[in-house]
């Protein structure tokens, strides 16, 4: 054989890798991101998103992104007959200058973005479009014929994984539809989700859609209604849970009224539930929701004063003990290799230092840090990055404590687009409790209750860092305000 060019060899080497993650066991998640990442490597591009049409071919969901955080920025689904329409004809589009060209939507967003030439091709299943492929430069670029074959290569085996995520909800929605085949005679034509509301039904859901807006988590407004009961073969009550977030497929309902008023949606919801086990819904009551907001300061708990500590949870000695047994797993879990240890500024500090000290493995350290809701519509950013790169590497991310996990799902996406040989963490605090997004945990401290908790290492507001215990800050803080 004779010698192949370098491009040749990394576009052949970036499809070997895509067939292998496509063929893993990791979540379709993953799999699109780290295709996304070694996508846009191997057409030198700077920025690679996947996205998936929806079954009414009228929205584009983002299934996987690489390099877009600081590019390209769009918040929620794209409208699919606005977006690039030729791809819903199955047609590859070249955008040379995004700027300037009139099929893109909002020139003066790519201009902002810095975004100047996109390379899109159709992920087609059966010759119909049923998602894309994008991928952007900064400076122009043309995209050469080997591009466009590779990226369509790309697209087939994308095509399967789509399908296979679309067989999972098929089988799903069949077996939902006989449930309630059984339940009803009749069910009524379901309303379609508008992409974005124009106003919501109340201020907390204003503030909930900018918090997810901030960890980039793609979100639809009261998506859908399910139908509860029915008479005469038509619904006579529905539920409609205020937010879908369609990459985690979740449910989201807030519910901010007053405890006394709530016993009518607790009922609602547990008869959802009753009625379709499959659906992933959380429901966030008044004090989760505030809680969450005022674990950022923010929101009319965050102004509470703070009396201070007012019960230890955990004693130095306590934490001592218990990190020796995680440091134990990890040295047995990890034996004959070497360890990355990553941490996020700066909660881990005294975590991190401990847990190092009595791993028995060759370890080298490294640290991001990130930047936290402020309610400013800002989204997440890495304000400083790890020094070094993770690819090949065996990875465990330690962190102090996991509430929503939305931070550590954001830092997990980052991590494994670098392609680590491993990747596990190990957290301290779980907070089970409050968990809005399943991240992965392999290793626990200790599962703790729903309170804010401070000390070794944690803070509220910048304080009580250097506390060498946990404790659980005055109650003030977590009672339910009725008033608001
Ligand atoms: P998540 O994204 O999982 O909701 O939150 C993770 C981050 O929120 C943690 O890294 C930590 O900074 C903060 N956090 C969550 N719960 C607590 C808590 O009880 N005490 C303190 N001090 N920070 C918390």
């Amino acid at each position: 054989m004779g010698k192949m060019s370098s491009s040749k060899v990394n576009r052949y080497l970036a499809l070997k890798h895509i067939a292998e993650v496509a063929n893993s066991t990791s979540s379709l998640k993953r799999i699109f991101n780290s295709i996304a990442s070694s996508t846009a490597k191997a057409v030198h591009a700077n920025g690679c998103r996947i996205l998936s049409l929806s079954s009414q071919k009228e929205y584009l969901l983002t299934v996987g992104t690489h390099g877009l955080s600081d590019l390209y920025l769009k918040k929620g689904p794209l409208n699919a007959h606005k977006s690039l329409p030729d791809i819903l004809d199955g047609k590859v589009v070249f955008i040379a200058d995004a700027t300037k060209d009139e099929k893109v939507q909002h020139p003066q967003i790519a201009q902002a973005q810095g975004i100047s030439s996109i390379f899109g091709v159709p992920i087609l299943k059966k010759g119909e479009a049923s998602g894309e492929i994008r991928v952007y430069t900064r400076e122009p670029h043309h995209f050469s014929e080997a591009d466009r074959g590779f990226l369509l290569s790309v697209a087939a085996i994308c095509a399967v994984l789509l399908e296979r995520a679309e067989l999972y909800q098929f089988l799903e929605k069949d077996y939902k539809a006989s449930k309630l085949r059984m339940k009803s005679a009749q069910i009524s034509p379901l309303p379609t989700a508008s992409l974005r509301p124009t106003s919501f039904a109340h201020p907390s859901e204003k503030e909930f859609a900018k918090l997810l807006d901030f960890y980039r988590i793609e979100w639809l407004y009261e998506p859908r209604s399910f139908p509860l009961k029915w008479e005469n073969g038509g619904v006579t009550a529905m539920f409609t849970p205020d937010f879908y977030l369609p990459e985690l497929d979740l449910y989201v309902e807030l519910t901010t009224l007053k405890q006394s008023l709530i016993t009518e949606k607790y009922h609602k919801f547990r008869r959802l539930k009753e009625l379709y086990p499959e659906i992933n819904i959380k429901l966030l009551n008044k004090s989760d929701y505030l809680q969450l907001l005022a674990k950022y300061g923010y929101g009319p708990l965050g102004e509470a004063k703070i009396e201070g500590v007012n019960r230890v949870l955990y004693s130095h000695t306590q934490i001592q003990r218990k990190v020796r047994v995680l440091a134990r797993r990890i040295s047995h879990d990890y034996a004959g290799k070497q360890l990355v240890l990553v941490g996020i500024l700066k909660g881990v500090i005294c975590f991190m230092a401990d847990l190092m000290q009595h791993l028995s493995l060759p370890v080298t350290l490294d640290f991001m840090a990130i930047s936290y809701y402020g309610g400013d519509g800002q989204t997440v950013k890495i304000t400083k990055d790890f020094d070094s790169n993770m690819t090949g590497q065996h990875v465990v991310m330690v962190e102090d404590i996991v509430d929503t996990g939305m931070t550590l799902n954001y830092v997990l996406n980052h991590l494994s687009s670098q392609n680590p040989a491993s990747l596990h963490v190990c957290a301290l605090l779980d907070k089970r409790a409050r968990r809005l997004i399943d991240v992965p945990l392999d290793y626990v401290g200790f599962e703790i209750p729903d309170e804010f908790v401070v000390g070794y290492g944690l803070d509220y507001k910048g304080q009580y860092r250097n506390l060498p215990f946990i404790g659980i800050l005055h109650p003030e803080l977590i009672k339910e305000d009725e008033s608001h």
